[in-house]
C-alpha cells in the first residue's frame, strides 16, 4: 500500500484517533444494504418501514422485516477490517470509533469505544417507559413483542425522520474536533451529520484518509485516499501505523 510521506508523518505523529464507519464495512461481511432489487423483502423501500408511522401503523410487518435483517446479521461475522480496528484501539488509548451501522459487528470483533450514532437493531426499546434491552429478553407474545411494563417494544434504531441520539452525536462532534488523524471508512459521506465529521476533523486540523471502494463527495477532500475493500486496507494501514509508531 502507497502512503505519501505526509499520510506515513500523520501515522507516526496520531495522538487522537477518529474513525467512522458505514455500510461499506458491513457489506463486506455479507450484510446487505437492503435496497436490493431482489429478495424477499425487495417490493418495501427501507424508508417505507423504517418509521414510526409505518411501524405505528403495521408493528407486525416491520418486525417482520427486523428480525429478517437481525437473522442476516447475527449470521454474519465480523471481517477482518472491523479485526483491525478493534486490534487498533488496544494498541492506543485515544481511539474513537463512531459508526453509522446498527448491526453490532464493531463490538463482536473485540472494539469497546464505539459510538452508535444509529443506533443497535440487536437491542429493543420500550415506547412507552423508554427501557432498553437485549433481544434474548424479547417476549415475542401475538405479533409484537411487549416490555414488562406492557408497552410496545421497538427495534433501538433510528428512524427516518428521527433525531440522531445526542449523547452520540455529541461524543462524535467532540472526537472529530478532537482528531489528529481521522478516517472515513466504507461510507459513501451523503448523509448527514455523519458525512459532516470528517470535514470537521479536517477543519479542525486532522489527517484525513478515507477508505472506500470508490471515490465519494469526500474524496477531493481527502489528504489521502485509499482505494479499496475495507477488510484489506485497514489492517495494511494498522500495519504502517504500527511500523510508523517504532521509528
Ligand atoms: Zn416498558
Amino acid at each position: 500500500m502507497f502512503l505519501s510521506e505526509p499520510a506515513r508523518e500523520a501515522l507516526r505523529k496520531s495522538q487522537n484517533i477518529g474513525i467512522l464507519t458505514g455500510a461499506g464495512i458491513s457489506a463486506e461481511s455479507g450484510i446487505p444494504t437492503f435496497r436490493a432489487k431482489d429478495g424477499l423483502w425487495s417490493k418495501f423501500k427501507p424508508e417505507e418501514l423504517a418509521n414510526i408511522q409505518a411501524f405505528m401503523r403495521n408493528p407486525k410487518l416491520v418486525w417482520e422485516w427486523y428480525q429478517y435483517r437481525r437473522n442476516i446479521i447475527t449470521e454474519a461475522e465480523p471481517n477482518l477490517g472491523h479485526h483491525a480496528l478493534a486490534q487498533w484501539e488496544q494498541q492506543h488509548d485515544n481511539f474513537t470509533l463512531i459508526t453509522q451501522n446498527v448491526d453490532g459487528l464493531h463490538a463482536r470483533a473485540g472494539s469497546q469505544n464505539i459510538v452508535e450514532l444509529h443506533g443497535n437493531i440487536l437491542r429493543n426499546r420500550c415506547l412507552t417507559c423508554g427501557n432498553v434491552s437485549e433481544i434474548e429478553e424479547v417476549n415475542f407474545k401475538g405479533t409484537v413483542p411487549l416490555c414488562t411494563c406492557g408497552g410496545m417494544l421497538r427495534p433501538d434504531v433510528v428512524w427516518f425522520g428521527e433525531m440522531l441520539p445526542p449523547e452520540a452525536l455529541n461524543a462524535a462532534f467532540s472526537a472529530a474536533e478532537n482528531a489528529d488523524i481521522f478516517l472515513s471508512v466504507g461510507t459513501s459521506a451523503l448523509v448527514h451529520p455523519a458525512a459532516s465529521l470528517p470535514e470537521i476533523a479536517k477543519s479542525s486540523g486532522a489527517f484525513l484518509f478515507e477508505i472506500n471502494l470508490e471515490p465519494t463527495p469526500l474524496t477531493p477532500y481527502a489528504d489521502a485516499f485509499l482505494e479499496g475493500p475495507s477488510g484489506e486496507i485497514l489492517p495494511k494501514l494498522l500495519t504502517q501505523w504500527q511500523t510508523e509508531r517504532t521509528k
